[in-house]
């Protein structure tokens, strides 16, 4: 049995998934990051610096709440939401750009770049940049821009030059193209942070690392109510990031399920969704290999998802390898499904989700009648749905 909490191996690989598939001229960037990352990780005056900043700037720790109602109404298993809507923000984001931004201060970065689909992870980075006193430059696609164009206020608020990409699709992917466009450019000032559990190595691990924060804080907080480990974790799978945080922790624990969620969209139909272990196949983009969703000779497919961020062709690295190892299982929730979610965590608890969550709300509402009322499951709830309210008014009050 591999130990996969010990991975990426040193080439950045997750077993055949992962690795550094990077122009030559950024070789040096991505080595000098993994070194710089490596001296970081052990220097305590870094992680005591990430921690301050985490629990007096960000909010951390984020409440492990006990979702009573939700519980009540779905008949079954006893539900927890890790409350990372509640963090400075709006969404757990900001603890991987906090983490990244203290790196490029290391690294005598004065410039940051970085790409957004919801806007969340380029809102995070317009804030770790204010807050540092950074340049900031974020690409978003035109699409997306107007999905969430409360995100692009709030850039603009801190900062932050915003500039529309406008090629193939106009979302995500094209954003990241068009941010490793800029840092093949201005290698030596510039600093990309990178918003998920993707591209090439070292960030699917950097990324993970900020955020295992999520697991071990609920690792913690449920041994704290409950005496005991959870059965299941849920959480939705976009880039993965939000997923993996919380997961990583308890992967060791072989007793502890583990459920991602991706976007079904409209349904598994080609360019109907963001499904990649659903109909998706191996394949590289943007610098790593992973599960992607693409056509027989190899194109990229269009995706479709409700929520800008979990919309993307492909998975994070770790992910596709811990499904191979039978270590977490995937399923899908629809368009329609998460909106549902969307307007029961509303009804039922009080509380919006972002999109994206309500995805692993929908997977819960699916999974928890089917359990005991004494097993135990942690919700990942990552971010606030403020950002969707006009999004989800269009589908849900339309009468
Ligand atoms: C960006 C985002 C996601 C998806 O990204 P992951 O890297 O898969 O976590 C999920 N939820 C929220 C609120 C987001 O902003």
């Amino acid at each position: 049995m591999i130990d996969t909490a010990q991975l990426p191996d040193a080439t950045g690989h997750f077993g055949v998934y992962g690795g550094m598939f990077v122009p030559e001229t950024l070789m040096p960037n991505f080595l000098e990051l993994t070194a710089e990352y490596e001296r970081a990780k052990v220097d305590p005056a870094f992680q005591a610096e990430l921690s301050y900043y985490l629990r007096d700037y960000c909010g951390r720790p984020t409440p492990l709440y006990f979702a009573e109602r939700l519980t009540e109404e779905l008949g079954g298993a006893k539900i927890f939401l890790k409350r990372e809507d509640l963090l400075h923000t709006g969404a757990h984001k900001i603890n991987n750009a906090l983490g990244q931004i203290l790196l490029a201060r290391r690294l005598g970065k004065k410039r940051i770049i970085a790409e957004t689909g919801a806007g969340q992870h380029g809102v995070a980075t317009a804030t770790v940049c204010a807050r540092f006193g950074f340049e900031c430059v974020i690409y978003m696609g035109e699409v997306d821009m107007e999905r969430q164009s409360l995100n692009v206020a709030r850039m603009k608020f801190l900062g932050a030059k915003v500039v529309p990409v406008t090629a193939g699709q106009r979302t995500l992917k094209e954003a990241v193209n068009e941010a490793l466009r800029d840092w093949v450019t201005n290698p030596r000032s510039t600093h990309y942070i990178l918003g998920s559990a993707l591209g090439a190595h070292p960030f699917p691990m950097i990324v993970r690392d900020f955020h295992r924060v999520i697991g071990e804080e609920a690792r913690e907080q449920i041994l704290e109510k409950e005496s005991r480990l959870p059965d299941l974790l849920i959480a939705c799978v976009g880039g993965g990031s939000n997923a993996i945080g919380l997961f990583w922790p308890f992967l060791r624990d072989e007793s502890v399920k583990m459920l991602g969620i991706e976007a079904g969209g409209h349904g598994i139909i080609d360019g109907q969704h963001a499904a990649r272990f659903q109909g998706g196949k191996l394949g590289v983009l943007q610098g790593t290999k992973t599960w992607l969703l693409a056509d027989d000779d190899g194109q990229i497919q269009l995706t479709h998802s409700v929520s800008a961020g979990l919309d993307y062709a492909a998975v994070g690295p770790e992910h596709a390898f811990l499904r191979e190892q039978g270590r977490i299982d995937y399923d899908y929730a629809t368009d329609d499904e998460a909106l549902d979610g969307f307007a029961k965590l509303s009804r039922w608890e009080g509380i919006i989700p972002a999109l994206e969550s309500a995805h692993a709300i929908a997977g819960v509402i699916k999974r928890a009648p089917q359990m005991r009322a004494d097993e135990l499951v942690i919700v990942n709830l990552s971010g606030r749905g403020d950002k969707d309210v006009a999004q989800a008014a269009n589908f849900l009050l339309k009468d």
